[in-house]
């Protein structure tokens, strides 16, 4: 059989399958199979593909209409332009989940100056911590998840990508082992409903149900992260957290709630969707609290030396 005529077959069946950019996967798959660039594989499509390597890449595909998300099968997974290992522990990385990056980025366009120290909550495949890390040479981060598998995954990724030294990992529920103060939460909690979750695609349910399963309205992760940011957030922090769509009402009320002070928005995702909620504190408050908290640290040496440690320069 040629390449070309695997490619149209394979399409064809995965459209049946229901899987959208049927065409793309198939090549994908094939070019996996045959280790090929897409240059060399479209100038392939008439030559005939060896048994051994359309043997692999039947058993691929095999697997793909059994369910498996493409991004296992290849073992990985694209995410801020950057190249990510990925295995089944680990959610695959989003491209709407690429937001929180952008909006961590941008709050710091404005103050390139400062070395925040910013914490990705339930990383995962640490997707978003080391993308932050990659643009933000100064920053610090720790990636947390209470799941030891992942954060094997997390340390494949932070090492290929050279952020060791910047991206620490912590098994823990949410932040409740870190003790240093935090400029930046950044999350995409697990945000499903249980019942989504059962009703979802079959990719869905081999992905790890603790990294999607929010509860019954899918806002038990994020009810407790936000009740949690209070003890960790520096007084000018920013806390941006991904959602569902119809999630938007509630959270935006939530973060009003817990921190009455700070200005709450969101940003849409490419299909025009509220995906994002950011929480952040004006900077005039802040310096104000800063200073309050600067006098009351007279009486607190402790408190004082903790804060300090952490002022940039
Ligand atoms: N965006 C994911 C989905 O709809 C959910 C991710 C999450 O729960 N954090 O598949």
């Amino acid at each position: 059989m040629r390449v070309g005529e695997w490619w149209a077959r394979t399409t064809e069946r995965l459209r049946k399958h229901v899987i959208a950019d049927a065409g793309i996967e198939a090549e994908v798959l094939l070019r996996h199979a045959m280790d090929m660039g897409r240059a060399d594989f479209f100038a392939a499509l008439d030559v005939q593909l060896d048994p051994p390597r359309k043997e692999l890449a039947d058993r691929l595909l095999q697997r793909r209409v059994a369910g498996e998300p493409l991004a296992y099968i290849l073992g990985n997974r694209e995410f801020y332009g950057l190249d990510f290992c990925v295995n089944p522990s680990v959610l695959v990385p989003r491209q709407e989940t690429e937001l929180l990056v952008d909006a961590v980025l941008e709050h710091y366009k404005e103050r390139p100056d400062q070395e925040p120290v910013i914490a990705d909550v339930g990383t995962g495949s640490g997707a978003i911590a080391i993308a932050i890390a990659r643009h933000l040479p100064r920053a610090a981060i720790y990636a947390t998840d209470s799941s030891h598998e992942a954060l094997m995954v997390a340390d494949v990724n932070r090492r290929r990508h050279s952020v060791t030294d910047r991206v620490q990992l912590v098994q823990c529920d949410l932040l409740e082992a870190l003790r240093e103060p935090i400029d930046v939460i950044v999350s995409n909690p697990p945000y499903l409903t249980t019942e989504e979750l059962t009703r979802g695609q079959p990719e869905i349910r081999r992905e790890p149900p603790h990294a999607l399963d929010g509860g019954k309205d899918g806002l038990d992760i994020t009810r407790q992260l936000l009740r949690q940011a209070r003890g960790h957030l520096r007084p000018e922090g920013l806390i941006v957290v991904e959602i569902a769509p119809q999630q938007l009402g509630p959270v935006m009320q939530m973060g009003t709630e817990a921190f009455p002070a700070a200005a709450v928005s969101f940003s849409l995702d490419l299909l025009d969707e509220p995906r994002i909620v950011s929480i952040m504190f004006p900077e005039s408050t802040s310096r104000l609290t800063r200073r309050r908290q600067a006098n009351d640290d007279h009486a607190s040496p402790d408190a004082a030396g903790e804060v300090h440690a952490l002022m940039p320069g």
